[in-house]
């Protein structure tokens, strides 16, 4: 194929506008699977993307297609459309020189739509706008179309109206394709330079990855290399993905395909690294902003027997999810476990998705919190956190407020599209949550969009839940990083009789201390059982008691139950509270099970 010929494109979308289903026509429509009724999103290869119908990874396929005589050759990439891996959408684009802006015709623009169009247009990329779903019966094409208008400034009759699930108008977007978006500029001729815009870890084949061939031809059985690394490999295989693996000879300048080396991991497969040939002068890729973690968590093993079981299935897991990170790290009461990082909620979600149905662990994740940052003053505090500036992923490993200088917490960007109806609970349900409204316009004369700064971890647990309850789920939510700012955090601790329980401790503002006391108290007072003494469970802030419960004493007799004299049954049920013993944690001469712990812990 010359590369006037190639055209690269990726289909991108607010979530279940309907991607995966285009996808999937445009590889019937062009042959490359077969059209049976069963065809439903083809390239969500994962069961979590199957379960839950959205795209997690990133997938290609190669179409080749006829036009005017011509023979194409369309390298589609299908991108995830939530907000969490926005990472994997920007990446992708970087593959292509234009998109499908997909959106539905009776939900019209939503907060994804804008996320994802801004991100087109700041990699310069072909729109071609498309409005889906126009078999339903409430599909407002007119609409919608005057939204888009409005919100992007795009022409009315650009816009192509489809239905992807009968296929109507879908031979038109083949068209589109490559009479509006631009082939790639490549060159056969000049030295080879591929850009490796993903990979990922096959259990039989090793890393596989994506790359988009810039110039050159890249051939099997040569040898390349990686620029950042400078390290060399061989290309074992070589292909394109059609939609499954279809290897080939070689991949040249403007195609998009596969590679397999002898790399062993995926950590030397850097995504948005350049593989070039030995001695070559070519320019790389400026690469992307690495995938930043922003949501913490522990994973701990439901029981200790099971720590090496679960060790090797998140190394696994992680292995094709470079932007999980992950340290070791150990609990008293919840024993050997892991502090993991994720890009945001629905991606810890699906990451312990995937742990539990792929794997088959049985695991115990905490409540997430954000990295909150500080800044210490005094040298000699300095130099002992490694500089003045320390992020906090665990709250118990916070420094000691007399030598805080300042607190740091992260921020996002968030934009909220809904109907004008609901302004007045939007509004207040963004300030409760300590929400900034930066913007707000009018999409046309029924829909608001609303611009508002949040901190990261007051959207962390149920906002999108309450979100979409107090707009009867009209709302659409998407936020993107907007660094961090100056804030006023405390650290809660909890005591059980005055002494402090430290995988307890918590971090948060200010005006949120007196109600995590007060909560976590209670749940401890639910779920400590009570023993021969009383227990007195506080919640504090340095030395200032915020909310206290009390656990009164009570002579638990457990044999009592057994009236009659079955003395098998009595000493079977001590023996089964023996074992329950050895569940119990101590702190200070206090039994507290196991299970307590993880229900104050546990999301
Ligand atoms: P994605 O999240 O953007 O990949 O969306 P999907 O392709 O998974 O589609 C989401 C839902 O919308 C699925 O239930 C599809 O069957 C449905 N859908 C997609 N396209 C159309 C369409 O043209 N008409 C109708 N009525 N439903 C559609
Ligand atoms: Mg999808």
């Amino acid at each position: 194929f010359p590369v006037e010929n190639i055209r690269n494109f990726s289909i991108i979308a607010h979530v279940d506008h309907g991607k995966s289903t285009l996808a999937d026509r445009l590889l019937e429509i062009t042959g490359t699977i077969p059209k049976v009724p069963q065809n439903q999103q083809v390239l969500d290869r994962l069961q979590v993307e199957r379960e839950r119908g959205i795209t997690v990874k990133a997938q290609t396929a190669s179409l080749i297609h006829t036009h005017n005589g011509q023979s194409y050759l369309l390298n589609l990439i299908d991108t995830p459309g939530h907000v969490d891996f926005h990472y994997e959408v920007s990446r992708s684009l970087a593959a292509c020189q234009g998109v499908l802006l997909l959106v539905d015709a009776n939900q019209g623009v939503q907060a994804q739509t804008v996320a994802n169009f801004t991100l087109a247009l700041e990699s310069d990329l072909a729109i071609v706008p498309v409005i889906n779903k126009i078999d339903l019966k409430a599909a407002q094409p007119e609409v919608v179309a005057h939204q888009m208008n409005s919100i992007f400034g795009i022409s009315t009759d650009e816009i192509l109206k489809i239905s992807a699930k009968k296929g109507t108008g879908v031979w038109d977007i083949l068209t589109a394709v490559i009479e509006r978006i631009p082939p790639p500029k490549a060159d056969a001729s000049q030295p080879m330079k591929a850009l490796l815009f993903d990979s990922w870890y096959d259990q039989y084949r090793g890393v596989i990855a994506n790359i988009a061939v810039g110039d050159g031809v890249i051939t099997k059985g040569e040898k390349v290399v990686c620029m950042s690394s400078k390290k060399v490999y061989e290309v074992h295989e070589i292909g394109f993905m059609h939609p499954t693996p279809l290897a080939v000879e070689a991949l040249y300048a403007g195609q998009v395909g596969y590679i397999i080396t002898n790399m062993r991991n995926t950590e030397e497969a850097q995504i948005g690294d350049t593989f070039c040939h030995e001695r070559s002068d070519v320019q790389a890729h400026p690469g992307f902003r690495p995938a930043k973690a922003m949501v913490f968590a522990g994973l701990f093993p439901s029981d200790q027997s099971e720590f090496v079981a679960l060790r090797s299935a998140v190394e696994r897991l992680t292995l094709n999810d470079s932007s999980v990170s992950l340290h070791s790290d150990s609990s008293p009461a919840l024993g050997q476990g892991f502090r993991m990082g994720f890009l945001g909620l629905l991606h810890l979600d699906v990451f312990c998705q995937r742990l539990e149905q792929e794997f088959n662990t049985s695991f115990i994740v905490t409540s997430p919190n954000v990295p909150f940052k500080v800044k210490v003053k005094g040298a000699k505090n300095i130099k002992e956190h490694g500089g003045s500036e320390v992020t906090i992923l665990n709250p118990c490993h916070m420094p000691n407020p007399s030598v805080i200088e300042e607190y740091q917490e992260p921020m996002v960007k968030g934009t909220i599209i809904c109907p004008d109806q609901y302004l007045g609970s939007v509004t207040s349900l963004c300030l409760d949550r300590r929400g900034l409204i930066e913007d707000q316009l009018n999409i046309d004369n029924t829909r608001i969009m609303l611009i508002i700064r949040f901190p990261l971890n007051e959207i962390l647990v149920d906002f999108f839940d309450d979100l979409k309850s107090v707009t009867s789920g009209y709302a659409s939510f998407d936020y993107e990083d907007a660094g961090y700012e100056i804030s006023s955090l405390v650290k809660v601790d909890f005591m059980l009789n005055g002494s402090v329980v430290d995988e307890l401790a918590m971090i948060c503002h200010t005006t949120r201390a007196r109600d995590t006391a007060r909560r976590v108290c209670e749940k401890l007072r639910e779920t400590i059982p009570r023993q021969q003494f009383g227990i007195i469970v506080q919640g504090a802030v340095r030395s200032k008691i915020l909310a206290r419960e009390d656990i009164r004493p009570f002579r638990k007799d457990v044999t009592a139950k057994c009236y009659g004299g079955d003395i098998s049954r009595k000493t079977k049920l001590l023996k089964r509270q023996a074992e329950g013993k050895k569940k119990m944690r101590k702190i200070g001469n206090i039994d507290v099970p196991k299970d307590a712990f993880i229900k104050v812990l546990k999301r």
